[in-house]
């Protein structure tokens, strides 16, 4: 599988030295807009890359300089790895959760009193295992919403599925995947980036027919998506939303599902 590092290598590949070039961020996809992020440039034959994004930081150089390098490894290890302790979701915390996004708490999600208190979500595999942890706060907090972290090897999305004979909604978050379970297979994209590794796992996972359905501000991203995607995946369409699944009554989800087509 190709590490945001080869995907890079790949963006960079045409660069002529001195020349610089933009383009999406392997590692986060560009936030919510797909923003092209990432600059790559060709210093003295070594590429050299950096994420403005301020959540992302991804940055490193090829050869050359050992202290871009460091940076990078100790980047690396932050956003791979998080080994907390859990504990159940206390009752208060799922209350919120209740009140928040309609539903109950997952028996994939547990407790972290890490990162000032966070529900720690687990990333599931198409196959149902274990890849990895979301710790999402859910209270006002300093700093990011969301914390990925991702086994080395694995896709940063979670699959969630229902019936092989329904089709597959592609979500930005967690929550809104699991509500949309309950009619549909679902998967949270943990962000709205779709790397050519996110699309070839989709391709082989899901069933069809395939919809995109991001938030109102994203739909012209998930355009994009579905654009450069559409030999890869086949049957693939943009649902646009009025507002976010997570956030939508029971009733809603069923229509929006039913109206689709995604449900039959
Ligand atoms: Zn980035």
């Amino acid at each position: 599988m190709a590490s945001a590092r080869d995907n890079v290598a790949l963006i960079g590949q045409e660069l002529s030295e001195g020349d610089n070039i933009r383009e999406v961020c392997p590692r986060c996809g560009g936030g919510s807009s797909g923003e092209k992020s990432l600059s790559v440039s060709r210093r003295d034959g070594h590429l050299v890359w950096y994420c403005f994004r301020a959540k992302c930081g991804y940055k490193g150089a090829t050869g050359g300089s050992g202290l871009i390098q460091k940076a990078e490894r100790k980047a690396d290890r932050r956003r791979k790895m998080w080994e907390g302790k859990t504990y159940p979701v206390p009752d208060d915390v799922a209350a919120r959760i209740h009140e928040m996004w309609h539903m109950d708490v997952p028996e994939n999600w547990w407790w972290t009193t890490d990162y000032g208190g966070r529900v720690a979500m687990s990333i599931r595999s198409p196959r149902f295992t274990h890849r990895g942890w979301v710790l999402r706060s859910i209270t006002p907090t300093e700093g990011a919403k969301a914390l990925t972290y991702t086994h080395e090897g694995e896709q940063g999305i979670s699959w969630y599925k229902t019936s092989p004979h329904r089709g597959t909604i592609i979500v930005e978050d967690i929550p809104s995947a699991v509500r949309a379970s309950t009619y549909v297979n679902s998967v949270a994209l943990l962000g709205t980036g779709i790397g050519m590794d996110r699309a070839i796992e989709i391709a082989d996972h899901a069933p069809r027919p395939l919809y995109l359905a991001f938030d109102q501000d994203a739909t012209a991203v998930a355009h994009r998506w579905a654009r450069r995607y559409a030999l890869l995946w086949g049957d693939v369409s943009v649902l646009p939303l009025e507002e976010d699944i997570k956030d939508m009554k029971e009733q809603d989800i069923g229509e929006l599902i039913v109206h689709s087509g995604l449900g039959s």
